[in-house]
């Protein structure tokens, strides 16, 4: 039967009963205790005057009290806008005006940024605190066709767009995320990338479908070292990751490290390199990488590789409530292996953008703005964004090619490439590379480095050093930055 959020997590505390559930810096927290809390905080909210369809922004860092503050929004039918908590003044400004919140939950170091964004009339809660006074209230009924979520987009590419998400949607897609991923008797999980994020949201969605009692080790903030501590301490079966995450963490000795327990990370969000993957499972035997890849748009997963059924190099195989069609620039679909836009059809696609901004949704089908292709059995391989696409001299440049290869330099960090206007070729291919501390490699150095990989079309013309390549608050490469830089 068709659930709200709300309904779906009383069912899943009543279904496993009180156990260790959550860990957060020393101190496990019982699930009936959180379920208490929960109810509190729906009381909190109702009295404060929240109403069925209110937005409310969620801006915490990692703590046991992020997904509690959902549930509790959710059982007052209220609408979740979860915002990183790395967006800077101006960002964070943007989404509560353009979402028209009337509320924000915040935690006491994020608090002086939330008040110079915040609009008059917006109220703010800390932490839960005082939320948890009133008494407890349980679910009111909404339709599962309402909004669960106003989530806003990486703003990546431009200004975060407020993404419309039913519960209907965040439910089927977080059911068929955790079939996907799911193995019996692999349950405790170690996350550390934001609650206040779309992975986090789904990750608090998925919780509820669990088949099994679900354990979730929480790090407030990503560090590596931290991170394989607390992993090996807290024995993690599994974990989801960013791929920036990995890349930190190849900087570390792993094979001091060993993690015996940890059979699988999930990784997505944005492109991850098989060098990367490659020796992040080199010199960590036993845990596999399996990637997937989704969007705000498509309620945070699209795709995923299966344990025991990964293709390395793919994002993997679409959830079943979607279908994946490639198409190229007519519209048509296009064959198996040959590269087109990624188009995508399902039930839990956003209801359309807020604001009034144009739906990339066509006939029921969700234009990505993403290029990449699909093999004979399924399996979805990303390729960049449509919107950086360099045309040089009538060829097509793929900054992520240029950027994995330079990547793969002993010496450099981390790239960005990027076109740059150029009468003579339509755009010129150009590189930004950040270098490891002392590292005296030349920009000639590079450029044969790259050309030798990528071919004489796409190596990159110019090399730019920079102290960091520029990110975003979701640790994606910046690549519009960089262009003003040219
Ligand atoms: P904006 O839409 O505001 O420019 P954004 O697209 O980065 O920002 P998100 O919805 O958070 O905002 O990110 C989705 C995008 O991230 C996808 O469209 C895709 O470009 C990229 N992405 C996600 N997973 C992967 C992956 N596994 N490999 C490569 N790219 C990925
Ligand atoms: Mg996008």
């Amino acid at each position: 039967t068709e659930q709200t959020l709300g309904r779906l997590a009383e069912e899943s505390w009543e279904r496993f009963g009180d156990y260790d559930a959550v860990y957060y810096e020393g101190v496990w927290h019982r699930r009936l205790a959180l379920a208490e809390r929960a109810r509190r905080i729906c009381g909190g909210f109702v009295a404060a005057g929240v109403r069925p369809g209110d937005r409310v922004a969620v801006m915490m860092a990692t703590s046991p009290e992020v997904s509690i503050v959902y549930q509790a929004l959710w059982a007052a039918g209220a609408v979740v806008t979860p915002i990183v908590f790395l967006v800077g003044v101006d960002e964070l400004r943007h989404i509560l005006t353009d979402s028209g919140a009337v509320a924000v939950v915040t935690s006491p170091e994020l608090v002086e940024t939330v008040r110079h964004a915040v609009p008059e009339n917006v109220r703010i809660f800390l932490d839960a605190e005082e939320l948890e006074r009133e008494p407890e209230h349980g679910p009111v009924t909404v339709d599962p066709g309402d909004l669960a979520a106003l989530m806003y987009t990486g703003g990546t590419t431009g200004r975060a767009k407020g993404v419309q998400l039913s519960h209907r949607g965040l439910w089927q897609t977080a059911k068929d995320a955790y079939t996907m991923s799911h193995q019996e008797g692999l349950n405790r999980a170690i996350v550390p990338v934001p609650l206040s994020h779309a992975y986090g949201l789904i990750i608090s969605v998925a919780e509820m479908h669990a088949t099994e009692r679900q354990q979730a080790v929480l790090m407030r903030w990503f560090e590596p070292k931290a991170f394989l501590a607390l992993a090996a301490e807290q024995r993690a079966q599994f974990g989801t990751v960013v791929p920036s995450m990995l890349q930190m963490l190849l900087a570390e000795p792993l094979e001091e490290h060993p993690l015996p327990d940890l059979a699988f990370l999930t990784c997505g969000a944005a492109p991850l390199g098989r060098e990367t993957l490659a020796e992040f499972e080199r010199r960590m035997p036993g845990t596999q990488i399996l990637e997937g890849y989704g969007m705000t748009e498509t309620s945070a997963v699209t795709t995923f590789n299966p344990p025991g059924r990964r293709r390395i190099g793919s994002v993997g195989l679409p959830l079943p409530g979607y279908a994946i069609t490639i198409r190229d620039d007519s519209g048509e679909a296009v064959e198996p292996g040959d590269v087109g836009e990624i188009c995508i059809r399902g039930e839990s696609l956003m209801i359309g953008y807020w604001g009034g901004l144009d739906s990339p949704v066509v006939d029921g089908e969700l234009r990505t703005g993403d290029i990449g292709c699909m093999d004979d059995d399924g399996y979805l391989y990303v390729v960049d964004r449509k919107k950086d696409l360099i045309i040089r001299g009538g060829f097509n440049v793929f900054p992520r090619d240029v950027e994995d290869a330079l990547n793969r330099h002993p010496d450099v960090v981390l790239s960005g490439v990027v076109g740059r206007p150029d009468p003579q070729h339509g755009e010129e291919v150009v590189a930004f590379v950040q270098v490891r501390p002392g590292a005296e490699v030349s920009a000639d150095t590079l450029i044969t480095w790259a050309r030798d990989r990528v071919g004489r079309v796409k190596y990159p013309r110019e090399v730019h050093f920079v102290d960091t390549i520029p990110v975003t608050s979701v640790l994606k490469i910046d690549r519009k930055q960089l262009r003003t830089r040219l």
